[in-house]
């Protein structure tokens, strides 16, 4: 696949191999990549490493996805890490700030509209039925009481606190921190970027499409295809087909505007020395006015179609008008 100038990076995806079979997964089942806490306590991508294996393998094709524009970053979540193990799973317990106790127990304080006495809300039920500890008087409905706010109480030394203290335990080691000195670290999720899903959904459909009717014009078709030029050099195509009498090369150009005259010259670059009696650049949604102004002296047909979906049709009349 040939693109011009500023989306190199299309050239850059095999549509073989592992990249492809990720991409096309991601575009064709519609995933993102999200980021778990695995038992290690390290982030994950579990959809992503189900492909590519290891982590740190996922987390360095990541990065590379995002550097030639294939994926972005589309929302990050600061999460809390062990400072000395970097692991993201700590317990979090609350602690009394007075004795250290983490058994802390959090109640509601509730008030009585009627009289305005605010207590625990414990202390509204008496004999099994509810009453206000302050005005006796039975309470009827939830709206007869308002939930003004939550305590944690110490059963150890029965201090009350609005917030206590949180400590994290690191499940390495089992050993604390506190939020003076935990390590906070972005984490990613990632999608396809829009413009390479239209790159990724044309390929799905038009390689084999176009592989199949070729076939039944008799080619032996391989793709992406490395074809020995007349100079010795091996040159990549999308698609080669080979027959008596005649082979093709086919190369697909995608762009979110009009290809431009870059592709017509990276293709012909290889054509003129590998010579086929066919050379098709199909061009995504169309071509633009320099490609074709200087295609003419090149040999080559340009076959614009505006999503792919009618390339193989035109492919196929180009072929047997000859
Ligand atoms: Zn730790
Ligand atoms: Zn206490
Ligand atoms: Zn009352």
């Amino acid at each position: 696949m040939e693109v011009a100038s500023s989306n190199d990076y299309r050239q850059k995806i095999p549509i073989e191999g592992i990249t492809w079979e990720l991409l096309n997964r991601m575009v064709t089942e519609k995933k993102t990549l999200e980021p778990g806490i695995g038992g290690d306590g390290r982030v994950h991508y579990p959809f992503a490493e189900g492909v590519l294996g290891p982590e740190a393998d996922t987390r360095a094709w990541i990065d590379d996805m995002v550097g030639l524009g294939i994926l972005r970053a589309y929302s990050t979540m600061e999460i809390v890490m062990c400072p000395t193990h970097l692991r993201a799973d700590p317990i979090v317990q609350l602690e009394c700030a007075n004795c250290k106790n983490r058994s802390m127990r959090n109640t509601s304080l509730v008030e009585h509209i009627h009289c305005g006495f605010i207590g625990d809300d414990g202390r509204f039920k008496k004999d099994g039925v509810l009453q206000c500890p302050n005005c006796k008087r039975p309470i009827a409905s939830a709206d007869d009481l308002r939930v003004s706010g939550v305590w944690y109480e110490c059963p150890n030394c029965l201090s009350k606190a609005s917030s206590p203290r949180t400590v994290f335990v690191c499940r390495e080691e089992k050993h604390d921190f506190s939020t003076d000195d935990l390590v906070l670290t972005p984490v990613n999720s990632y999608t396809v970027v829009e413009s390479m899903i239209s790159v990724v959904k044309s390929r799905l459909v038009l390689y084999p499409s176009l592989a199949d009717m070729l076939k039944t014009l008799g080619f032996d078709v391989s793709y992406p295809a490395s074809v020995k030029g007349r100079s010795g050099v091996n040159h990549s195509l999308d698609m080669y087909g080979r027959k008596d009498g005649g082979d093709i090369a086919l190369q697909i150009a995608v762009d979110s505007k009009p290809v431009e005259a870059t592709a017509v010259m990276s293709f012909f670059s290889k054509t003129f020395d590998i010579k086929p009696k066919f050379a098709i650049l199909i061009t995504i949604p169309s071509a633009s006015e320099g490609a074709k102004q200087i295609n003419p002296g090149y040999d080559i047909a340009l076959v614009e179609d505006l999503d792919g979906s009618g390339a193989v049709q035109k492919v196929r009349a180009l072929l047997l008008k000859e």
